[in-house]
């Protein structure tokens, strides 16, 4: 697979320096979520205040470059926003990672864009989205 460079600069930088990701055992083993054609597993924590915004999301776990990296950035943009926004970007992001949306519309998303060319290879779409899919279920549910 072949990425710009910016693109691959941007992901390996997230990859070696996760964002928000910090060990959390006090989350069950049962709430691990699974990429098993790829090996990558993550543990999320989201913390939403009284207001309904997300003060913090946490993840921990082992994943491909691409797993963690877009786990990262996914951090850095829920991080702040209310608990609406965040449904919106999430099923926004699973829509364009679905090839349903242009990729293009990550280039307004900072970070994010580097993962664009990813809907062209679908093995790695579920490396993209298993923490997306994980945090859209766990805000439409709670
Ligand atoms: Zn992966």
């Amino acid at each position: 697979m072949e990425f710009d460079d910016l693109y691959q600069e941007i992901i390996l930088d997230h990859y070696r320096s996760p964002r928000n990701k910090r060990p959390l055992p006090h989350i069950p083993d049962e709430q691990v979520h699974e990429n098993p054609a790829c090996g990558d597993n993550v543990k999320l924590e989201i913390k939403i205040n009284a207001d309904n915004f997300i003060t913090d999301i946490s993840f921990d776990g082992s994943g491909c470059a691409i797993n963690t990296a877009s786990t990262s950035m996914m951090t850095e943009l829920l991080i702040g926003k209310s608990r609406s926004e965040a449904l919106e970007l999430t099923g926004q992001f699973l829509t364009i990672l679905r090839g349903e949306m242009s990729p293009e519309l990550l280039d307004a998303w900072g970070d994010l864009t580097s993962l664009k060319h990813v809907v062209s290879f679908p093995v790695r779409v579920k490396c993209a989205t298993l923490a997306w899919n994980a945090v859209h279920q766990l805000l439409s549910q709670n």
